[in-house]
């Protein structure tokens, strides 16, 4: 127990001093000291794992590693540390306060693998339950199944003591639904074809002017960490894409799409349009490309490189014929390598996209690799 906090004390030293003041890194020795296994653990996130916090000293990739180099079971610490985004009601993307629905209600998708273990679970539009990574979780341990969806999955969790609220927009989304609303419907209805394309051509306003960040407009956070055993774990949890159809679920919750996990070979998760994800598998095509012998980095853009072939409709391709959309991938092997992998190098015009990492060092953004230059516009 007193060998806990010590090491959770020399995580707290390291982000803040450590590394700055030059001096060598306690938390390297600690973890030497802590890798039996001869893997260096490690944390990966989109970037939202670094930025958000909730009021809290710790961002979600630090958390998990804490828990994870302090033998904690590597899935529930990486719960632990997407709880803090789900709860956060600053990240508009995730959990209380994500984005709702085109009816403004807030639907949420996620899922969880075990890899140890050879378990997943996942719940798909639910509603009401500011952290769906625990109700995936309860799927994987309380039921034969891998999915439950809607009322159901609402039902189920209120049954496993989760408490359901009515609603799980923040006043911030609710305003922003409501602007996204009244561009979209000024007479109700238009024809299912106009109003789709309506609806995104409303959120691409909006974030063109400044209203919403692109990556709010997407947005979730996947995390996947390793521990000195080998051992590989990985969650993705989601308001999915912002006021989409109601009852729309996105890669997240789906195995192979939003998350695969294969406790042998790696893991991978995804951020970005969930629709390119599920349609090519990708998470699961990555582990497989990592079982055959691929490094995270050209696993990822083997992925990247079937969903640009894949893309060929024209209304998701910009003008130079490219996909219009951003994916992004986060990737662990086996033995602990690791990297963030994405369709562009840009967000938007100069703002490279980055992902969180957490090693011994302690937390960073790190430079993700890109199939393609420049952004998705
Ligand atoms: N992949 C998520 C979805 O399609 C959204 C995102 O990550 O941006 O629901």
């Amino acid at each position: 127990m007193k060998n806990k906090i010590d090491r959770r004390k020399f995580l707290i030293g390291t982000s803040a001093i450590g590394l700055a003041s030059g001096i060598a890194n306690p938390l390297q020795a600690q973890t030497r000291k802590i890798i039996k296994g001869g893997i260096k653990p490690v944390v990966v996130a989109s970037d939202n794992g670094y930025t958000m916090k909730n009021g809290g000293k710790f961002n979600c990739v630090e958390t998990a590693f804490n828990k994870i180099i302090n033998d904690d079971d590597v899935l529930d610490a990486l719960i632990e540390g997407v709880n803090i985004v789900e709860l956060d009601p600053l990240d508009a993307s995730v959990g209380y306060g994500g984005r709702p629905n085109a009816e403004g209600i807030v639907q949420l998708d996620a899922c969880c693998m075990h890899g140890p273990k050879k378990q997943a679970g996942g719940v798909g539009a639910l509603e009401g339950i500011r952290t769906p990574s625990l109700v995936a979780k309860a799927v994987m341990e309380n039921t034969d199944h891998h999915l439950l969806v809607g009322k159901g999955a609402q039902d189920f969790a209120k049954n496993m003591g989760f408490k359901v609220e009515d609603d799980l927009n923040t006043e911030s989304s609710r305003e922003m639904w409501l602007d996204w609303k009244r561009r979209i419907d000024p007479k109700h209805y238009l024809d299912p074809q106009k109003r789709d394309l309506a609806g995104r051509n409303a959120a691409m306003e909006m974030i063109n002017e400044g209203l919403i960040p692109k990556n709010e407009y997407y947005g979730t956070i996947n995390c996947n960490g390793i521990n000195t055993n080998g051992d590989l774990c990985g969650v993705t949890t989601t308001s999915g894409i912002a006021w989409k159809m109601p009852s729309r679920v996105g890669d997240s919750p789906i195995l192979g799409a939003g998350l695969y996990v294969d406790g042998e070979h790696g893991a991978a998760g995804s951020t970005g349009r969930g629709e390119a994800n599920i349609f090519n598998l990708c998470s699961y095509l990555i582990v497989e490309e990592m079982r055959n012998g691929a490094h995270p980095i050209d696993a990822g853009m083997t992925a990247l490189k079937r969903i640009k072939e894949n893309t060929i409709e024209k209304r998701l391709l910009n003008s130079r014929n490219q996909p219009n959309f951003d994916v992004i991938f986060y990737i662990i092997d086996k033995t602990g390598r690791y990297a963030g992998v994405s369709l562009y190098a840009e967000t938007s015009k100069d703002k490279p996209f980055q992902y969180a990492v957490c090693t011994e060092n302690g937390s960073t953004l790190s430079k993700i690799e890109p199939l393609l230059e420049g952004n998705s516009a």
